[in-house]
């Protein structure tokens, strides 16, 4: 028997490792002149390989398609992700919010664990190997730039759009509508924000502790909790690429955006004090006042965007003043124009619909023998080590299903 992977990615490797057993040769096309290219840029070149959680937490953290997962982070947990690699000479830490890293911070020996593996198992690497089409007769056939393969099982781990420049480029999506699978429409996911106000130099690569920022359309409200930077035209940082993942796929038109500059005060707590504050310094310029309510390098985007009599003294600072000031302390207004490209998202949210294919074997529904795994799937999850454990989880898993059947085959 003969199991093609495509795709030398965290999911294809972990599928290529658990589909090696006797009497299957495996081997692993890959358009790239070496293995797990993206992995080296993962957790900017630190590799947060998995998140040390139990599968209940692991899945309120995948944003798209949770339930799909059960039995494929039951199959391969984030413990187990953590023993395997500690098991390969690959010791690991734990970081705040149970981030998993490998101890040396070097991504690529995350990489070098999964490749060292493959080669122990005797996994065949076909590198610099683009395929460019796929199809099923008695067998599938894959045409590659270096000529046609075929196989028996076939496993499409070429990942999303996302930073395409690692190889990632969709190509996985032309190969399922190939072969009639429904492919849902790939968008952006943990990315940044755009938006239409012009931010000042002086505020790029700002960042503001402490926010809530706040979406909302006519059906849904959404806000996250934490550090926001500004960057010239958009948003960024974790609570800005954590709300991209759960609008990427709402018309932009339809949503509103604002920014809760005090979130631990209501406004009429905010209103009174001000009012103290006013009341009891009335030769105080205004501006003087409520620059003390924020971060200087704020203040002055916040100056040009709220309307206000800052250069007259506190006395003449009227009470319906006071109140534009509290709302806009509470709902600084933004005006968000989409999300940040493909090139700049961290993931792809979207890809082969999960209903065709079963989750407890990552097997397609349609097409018997051909597999899924890895982010080509319409599975997302939050920052935090849980899209690489969704790719292992999903590729040990499909691996595990075809040496199962060719254990069973030829026992
Ligand atoms: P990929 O890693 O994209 O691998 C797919 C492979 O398929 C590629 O090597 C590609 O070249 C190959 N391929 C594609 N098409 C073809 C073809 N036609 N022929 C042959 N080969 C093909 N997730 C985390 O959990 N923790 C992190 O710290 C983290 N950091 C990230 C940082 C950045 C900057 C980015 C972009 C992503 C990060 N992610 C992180 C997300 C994570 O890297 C991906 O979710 C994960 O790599 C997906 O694995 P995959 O194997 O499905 O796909």
């Amino acid at each position: 028997m003969k199991t093609i992977i495509i795709g030398a990615g965290p999911a294809g490797m972990m599928a290529a490792i658990y589909a090696s057993c006797p009497g299957n040769e495996v081997v692993l096309l890959e358009k790239n002149e070496k293995a797990g290219k993206k992995l080296f840029i993962t957790g900017k070149g630190r590799c947060n390989v998995t998140n040390a959680c139990n599968e209940e937490e692991y899945i309120k953290h995948v944003v798209n398609n949770p339930k799909f997962m059960y039995s494929a982070i039951h199959f391969f947990s984030c413990n187990k992700t953590m023993s395997f690699f500690e098991e390969r000479n690959t010791p690991l830490v734990v970081e705040r919010g149970n981030r998993v890293f490998p101890k040396s911070y070097h991504a690529y020996d995350i990489t070098d664990a999964l490749v060292k593996e493959c080669l122990r198992l005797k996994v065949r690497f076909s590198f610099s190997t683009n395929v460019l089409g796929i199809r099923k007769e008695e067998r599938f056939l894959i045409e590659t730039n270096k000529g046609m393969y075929e196989a028996d099982y076939l496993v499409v781990a070429t990942g999303g759009v996302s930073y395409p420049a690692t190889g990632s480029t969709g190509d996985g999506y032309r190969f399922a509508k190939a072969l009639s699978h429904d492919v849902i429409e790939p968008v952006p996911a943990l990315t940044g924000l755009l938006i239409k106000e012009k931010i000042p130099s002086r505020l790029c690569n700002f960042t503001l502790k402490n926010v809530t920022l706040k979406i909302s359309t006519k059906k849904h409200k959404f806000e996250s909790f934490g550090e926001l930077t500004f960057y010239s035209n958009y948003l960024d940082g974790p609570i800005a690429i954590k709300l991209s993942s759960l609008i990427n796929r709402i018309n932009k038109d339809d949503i509103s955006m604002s920014i809760d500059l005090k979130p631990a005060l209501d406004e009429t707590t905010l209103y009174e004090r001000i009012a103290r504050e006013v009341e009891g310094n009335p030769t105080q310029k205004i501006e003087a006042l409520l620059s003390s309510y924020l971060p200087s390098a704020f203040f002055a985007f916040f100056k040009d965007q709220i309307h206000l009599p800052y250069g007259q003294t506190c006395a003449t600072f009227s009470k319906e003043q006071r109140i534009v000031f509290v709302r806009a302390l509470k709902h600084f207004p933004l005006t968000y124009l989409g999300l940040n490209g493909f090139d700049r998202a961290v993931v792809t949210s979207g890809g082969v619909s999960t209903k065709e294919v079963s989750p407890k074997t990552m097997e397609s529904k349609l097409v018997p023998g051909l597999y899924f795994a890895g982010e080509v799937l319409d599975v997302d999850a939050y920052t935090g080590g849980f899209n690489l454990q969704t790719a292992f989880a999903t590729g040990a898993l499909a691996g595990n299903c075809i040496s199962e059947k060719i254990l069973k085959l030829n026992s």
